[in-house]
């Protein structure tokens, strides 16, 4: 995923000169193919549905062309770029303020679970670019205290999960508060039907990428690891059991206060500790590096959730192995995620080739 496939580069795209010191001091030497693919039509305005693996830079893909198109002396909202969860938006605002070091643009995040105060103080001063969840953000415009009548780029990065039943009418009633002529930039590495209802109503004739291939996993050494359950009880119960046996874990939930969360979610980060127990509310877009094994400690039910638990290792290109725990009752799910994921979920070797693993 690293190599570039039609060999561009990132001087190509004629990018502002602060920001394209930003991409070079962040490390990104080249585009990786879903930017190559995304970041020159961005450019031009059109909207885009795009659709690539977890891991090879959906991020940097939208935010690049927002960070560029944003008018640095115009005070105003110009973009918001909506997440489903509160990690991945303090994740994505901190990719943007790397990448926009050099600029002068003012980014805020702004997620539930915060003060809506502090926000609205923050909101009084310049912002630029707004990174959230889209119940909050909806709230501000609502008030009036947002306002985003100058906003004209709507990134949904983990689109899919935003069109979900419980976010759907909040990012629809959100996008009324913004010009008709807004530009929508979709990323995700799962569309179910839902989408198309949504891509038809509110995109305008978009650019429709799709990388994706399937899953590989081949050799690695193992660095951390990310154990999932489908529960919030099995959560603790297993993070329990580990540290019982005498091995450390941190473990993570939604039903965690949101600080305690981030506590975690930082020190698992900065590996002071290898394991990590979690339900899949955490998971969305999550990007740590030194993940490169994913262990489905309960099985999940459906293939857009496996797809998004494996996606956490082998991030960008590095390799990554998921183990799965099968009970005679997942059998069929199972069964019916290697179908719909055209790949075959090979039973662990009695022999393990220590080449590989
Ligand atoms: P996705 O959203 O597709 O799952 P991310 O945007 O989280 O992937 O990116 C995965 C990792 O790849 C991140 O650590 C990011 O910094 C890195 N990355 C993204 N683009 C590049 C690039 N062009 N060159 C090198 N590394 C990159
Ligand atoms: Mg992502």
């Amino acid at each position: 995923d690293v190599t570039a496939t039609k060999g561009n580069e990132f001087e190509d795209y004629f990018l502002k000169r602060e920001l394209l010191m930003g991409i070079f001091e962040k490390g990104f030497e080249k585009p990786s193919p879903i930017q190559e693919e995304s970041i020159p039509i961005a450019l031009t305005g059109s909207d885009i549905l795009a659709r690539a693996k977890n891991g090879t830079g959906k991020t940097a893909a939208f935010c690049i062309p927002v960070l560029e198109k944003i008018d640095q002396v115009n005070n105003v909202i110009q973009a918001v770029i909506l997440v489903p969860t509160r990690e991945l938006a303090l994740q994505t605002s901190h990719v943007c303020k790397e990448l926009g070091k050099h600029m002068n643009i003012q980014i805020m995040v702004t997620t539930g679970g915060t003060s809506l105060k502090d926000d609205i103080m923050r909101l009084h001063q310049p912002v630029h670019l707004l990174v959230g969840t889209p119940g909050r953000i909806l709230d501000l415009a609502k008030r009036g205290i947002c306002k985003l009548k100058d906003c004209a780029m709507l990134a949904m990065d983990e689109a899919d999960k935003l069109l979900t039943p419980d976010f759907q009418p909040t990012v629809e009633q959100l996008i009324h508060f913004m010009p008709a002529d807004r530009q929508i930039l979709m990323f995700s590495a799962t569309y179910p039907a839902t989408v198309k209802e949504f891509k038809d109503r509110y995109l305008r004739n978009p650019y429709i990428v799709n990388l994706m291939d399937e899953l590989t996993l081949k050799g690695l050494q193992i660095n951390q690891s990310i154990i999932f359950c489908n529960s919030v009880n099995r959560v603790e119960l297993l993070a329990k059991k580990i540290t019982e046996i005498g091995y450390s874990c941190f473990y993570i939930h939604a039903k965690m206060p949101q600080n305690h969360r981030n506590r975690v979610f930082h020190d698992f980060r900065n590996g002071e500790c290898r394991n990590l127990v979690c339900n899949d509310l955490f998971t969305r877009g999550i990007d740590i590096q030194a993940v490169n094994v994913v262990i489905n400690f309960d099985f999940p039910k459906n293939s857009d959730t496996y797809l998004h638990r494996v996606g956490r290792s082998g991030r960008f290109g590095h390799l990554g192995l998921a183990v799965n725990l099968i009970t005679y009752e997942d059998r069929f799910n199972l069964y019916r995620i290697e179908q719909e994921l055209g790949t075959e979920i090979k039973q662990i070797p009695t022999v393990i080739d220590q080449k590989i693993y």
